[in-house]
């Protein structure tokens, strides 16, 4: 029996599994400055797509580098085509690691760095499922590849270069995420804000308003500095603020005459599930209220008040929606800076299947417009979703289950993978129901188990989705 054959040479290439994902670990593999043709994310990007696709010739694979943006090797005929998208990016290592984030060291049945599961454990369980199935000598009817994005943390230029030249596939997953599969993505919409906001008033003024440091992440401290017009006013402020017990929110008063800086510690969380965390820039804005002024830098302040307030769900600006298929819409500030009598702000927003982005951009414009802010830019990415009864989505489904006996069903998420770039297509593992997440953190590992599990599931899937009918 065919599927037994390849299922048989998994399980023994792992010590070569193994050697193959160091490798590939030990390329530190961050974007970096264009350096040259074939290199526009950085020589050392370029380097992990030369490596992967010079496996792909050492084992009889077709492959092509398309100027260093993405590649793919391929193998089988047919006129469908079955797509398996990864990607050779990572994120900075970041500290605080208990190995070296480059090394790929094995300990207590892991393997870690950084890239270790998201993405490169991946992509070699997919080069490997490929490998055994060419070589047990399976028929296939489709021609299957795996596509090798360049640029999936942080900017998606490597499957718009791709796609330009490369035909979409017919069936596509893409191993960046959960199993058993996320047939369901919110719609995007990433906006900037700006108003005035001049340091000047009668009464209490605002000197400075500040928190967060990226839109898609829940701030996890801001601060504030205010001017008062007497050192009594001060104190009276000051009590105000704190009497209000909002727990972290402290309170100092400056050398400079009459000031104090206000700051809150909030907790930090992905800005697609900004329900997890606990927002320090609105938390401080509503600390603030008590000794809120009208002018100068104000209104901006009672802005983010009053139509974020403690929510996350929109309700504040009118937006707030939901549907069955996707769950309830989410926002997140995620920055805040005054400077130069201006102060600017980045949303981002999670939005159902259902919601309508020309609307919900119409209605915020309308709200900002009152407290003397504006829109500057916007940019959207639409939602992606497959039906449970999609072919696609059964037939993976089913591989899923028979490999591991989970009954999970598939999964909505506020998370964007590279699932909507083929069309038809879902996000496919490697991250099992109840581990705990790793990606994008220190002590990123990939279990040296699930790396032969997930490589079982994608052979049978490949299988099952090219074979000869
Ligand atoms: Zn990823």
């Amino acid at each position: 029996m065919v599927i037994v054959d390849f299922l048989d040479r998994i399980q023994q290439e792992q010590p070569e599994m193994i050697s193959t994902l160091q490798e590939l670990i030990a390329i530190p593999s961050v974007k970096a400055d264009p350096a040259g043709a074939d290199a526009p994310f950085g020589r050392e990007i370029a380097r992990a797509l030369e490596y992967v696709l010079a496996w792909g010739e050492r084992h009889g694979f077709t492959t092509k580098n398309l100027s260093g943006y993405a590649g793919h090797l391929e193998y089988g005929t047919g006129e469908e085509l079955v797509g398996v998208l990864v990607h050779l990016d990572v994120v900075p290592a970041g500290e605080g690691w208990r190995f070296p984030p480059f090394s790929g060291t094995v300990a207590d049945g892991k393997i870690y760095g950084r890239g270790a599961n998201d993405d490169k454990g991946p992509a070699v369980a997919v080069m490997y499922a490929l490998k055994a199935l060419k070589e047990s000598g399976v028929k296939l009817g489709k021609k299957i590849r795996i596509i090798f994005g360049c640029d999936e943390e942080s900017g998606w230029q490597c499957m718009e270069h791709y796609f330009k030249h490369e035909r979409k596939p017919d069936y596509g997953f893409t191993p960046d995420a959960y199993f058993p599969l996320i047939n369901s993505e919110k719609g995007q919409m990433a906006l900037k804000f700006e108003g005035r906001a001049t340091a000047d008033g009668d009464g209490v003024v605002l000197l400075a308003f500040t928190g967060g440091t990226r839109r898609n992440v829940v701030p996890e401290s801001a601060e504030a500095v205010l001017a008062f017009p007497d050192q009594e006013a001060l104190e009276q402020g000051k009590a105000a603020i704190l009497a209000q017990g909002i727990n972290g929110i402290a309170a100092l008063a400056l050398p400079e005459r009459n000031q104090l800086k206000v700051s809150a510690q909030g907790v930090s969380a992905h800005g697609s599930t900004p329900e997890q965390g606990d927002n320090a820039v609105t938390k401080l804005a509503q600390a603030l209220a008590p000794v809120e002024g009208e002018e100068g830098a104000w209104a901006a302040v009672r802005f983010i008040r009053e139509c974020f307030g403690r929510e996350t769900d929109g309700r504040g600006l009118g937006i707030n929606c939901q549907d069955e298929v996707s769950g309830a819409l989410t926002i997140n500030l995620g920055v805040v800076r005054t400077e130069a009598g201006k102060i600017r702000m980045e949303v981002d927003i999670r939005s159902p299947q259902s919601a309508n982005h020309e609307t919900m951009k119409t209605k915020i414009a309308d709200r900002l417009r009152s407290y003397g802010l504006q829109i500057t830019e916007r940019s959207t990415l639409a939602p992606h979703y497959l039906p449970v009864d999609n072919h696609l989505v059964q037939v993976l489904l089913q591989v899923y289950r028979e490999e591991t006996g989970d009954q999970s069903k598939p999964v909505a998420t506020g998370g964007r993978t590279y699932a909507m770039t083929l069309g038809n297509g879902v996000a496919f593992g490697p991250g099992f129901p109840g581990q705990p997440e790793t990606a994008h953190q220190k002590d990123e590992y990939f279990a040296v188990e699930d790396l032969m599990t997930c490589t079982r599931i994608y052979a049978k899937a490949l299988y099952a989705l090219a074979k000869e009918e």
